[in-house]
């Protein structure tokens, strides 16, 4: 019987799959695409991912230490950094780099199988999936479900699945450009209220598009690629929309027994952004962790999985719930307000104390969205833009002051 079986390779599903067969252990990863990594995203990692997981130098587009904000009216605001804080990423190599790193180590991959069953006993776990030839069943100690938005292998594991209720829709297409200089992000209600839309260049005079919302598209990413041609943002689009679901909520619980839920599959992804590459390697790491444990200790059951649902609470819950609280604030502004706050977190002071301050992180926007309630100038004018605020940003601030992870 093998000791592992982890369904999906992503970057949570790779990480978990390395770390797993380096301490020794059998493991299996189905996917039931052919090409690993192959899935929609922008592949913009912080500063923290990068030095944490590295990307090889092959892989990384470019470096990003600035980046353009454009208000619903149309006025572009630059936010400057000393150092990167950002890089663009060739996603599929990246994600594909800790996937043949675990084949080197013995872990096997069986692309081009979807897995349609799990079904846990006392003494194993049975998982299977469809091939060409017909179905296969395997028989593993454990299972990491690392399947990305939205999957019913959830439920079959006893594993929590409600996050998936609150998710984004992203949407996004490749454009080709007369070269773009920094990564530019678009506010406002004409390309859908509470969505926000991007432009990041990646290279070769191209660039990927796209826009994030909480609502159903209804056209709004028709809007937001037709308001960028007519602005000369771009010349042509090069590829056919695509969209994916973000979950924004924790779908806990993320262990059973002999299961866990990684990455976005157990709702782990920065609510603000959308952002979830960072927090896929995080869980596969801390899950790959405590499954080790237990497999050294012959004992696969929930009560012996649950630290791993401790630590990356730790390390996440904070940030997600700050996230989620500053997600509903925006969402819930109008243009004008959102153009109202956005002057005045870019006059000078408040931008180099909120945005640009030391410390501050792409990776961590829990710090950012604390320092902008707390701020004595800034804080005043988001208390003042809605009555519903005083109540959330004292929920914010009720949190105190967060030091950078
Ligand atoms: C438009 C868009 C842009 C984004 N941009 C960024 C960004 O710039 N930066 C960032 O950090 N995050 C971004 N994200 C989010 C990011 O892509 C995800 O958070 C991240 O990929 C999650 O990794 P994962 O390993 O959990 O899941 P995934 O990367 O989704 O991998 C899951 C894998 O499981 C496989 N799978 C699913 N079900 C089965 C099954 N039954 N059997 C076999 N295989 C299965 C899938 O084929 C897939 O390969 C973006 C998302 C979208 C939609």
């Amino acid at each position: 019987m093998l000791d592992v079986i982890i369904i999906g390779a992503g970057p949570a599903g790779n990480l978990a799959a390395l770390n797993i067969a380096k301490a020794g252990f059998s493991v299996e990863v189905y996917d039931w695409r052919t090409k690993i990594g192959d899935k929609l995203c922008t592949g913009i990692i912080g500063h923290s991912c990068f030095k944490e997981f590295p990307p090889a130098e092959n892989d990384i587009y470019r470096s990003s230490s600035s980046a353009n904000i454009v208000s619903p009216s149309g006025k572009t605001y630059l936010i400057n950094h000393r150092n990167p804080q950002a890089y663009v990423i060739n996603r599929i190599s990246y994600v594909k780099s800790f996937a043949d790193k675990a084949i080197q180590l013995g872990a096997i991959y069986r692309l081009n199988e979807k897995v349609i069953s799990i079904d846990i006993s006392d003494s194993k776990v049975s998982v299977i999936s469809e091939t060409k030839a017909g179905n296969h069943t395997a028989n593993c100690k454990a299972v990491i479900i690392a399947t990305g938005f939205g999957s019913p292998l959830l439920k079959m594991a006893g594993l929590g699945n409600g996050g998936h209720k609150n998710f984004l829709t992203g949407c996004q297409t490749t454009v080709s450009t007369d070269g773009l200089s920094r990564p530019t992000v678009f506010l406002g209600s004409n390309i859908g209220r509470g969505s926000f839309g991007w432009l990041v260049p990646t290279q070769n005079n191209e660039a990927l598009l796209g826009l994030a919302t909480s609502r159903k598209l209804n056209g709004d990413m028709d809007n937001l690629t037709k308001l960028l041609k007519s602005k000369g943002y771009y010349n042509k689009i090069e590829s056919p929309q695509r969209k994916w679901g973000i979950p924004v909520k924790p779908s806990t619980p993320t262990y059973s027994q002999r299961a866990l839920s990684i990455g976005d599959a157990a709702g782990l992804t920065k609510p603000t952004t959308g952002g979830g590459i960072y927090y896929s390697l995080l869980s596969g790491q801390l899950a790959a962790k405590t499954l080790i444990q237990a497999l050294n200790q012959g004992d696969l059951s929930s009560k012996q999985l649950k630290p791993y649902e401790s630590e990356w609470k730790k390390i996440l819950n904070n940030e997600i719930k700050l996230g989620n609280i500053a997600r509903g604030i925006f969402e819930s502004l109008r243009d004008s307000q959102i153009d109202f706050l956005i002057s005045k977190l870019m006059t000078d002071d408040v931008r180099k104390d909120v945005l640009e301050a030391t410390g501050v992180s792409f990776d961590w926007h829990g710090r950012i969205i604390n320092s902008a309630f707390m701020h004595s100038v800034f804080g005043k004018y988001l208390s003042l833009v809605t009555p519903e605020l005083e109540e959330k940003s004292a929920d914010i601030k009720s949190k105190g002051p967060i030091e950078v992870a």
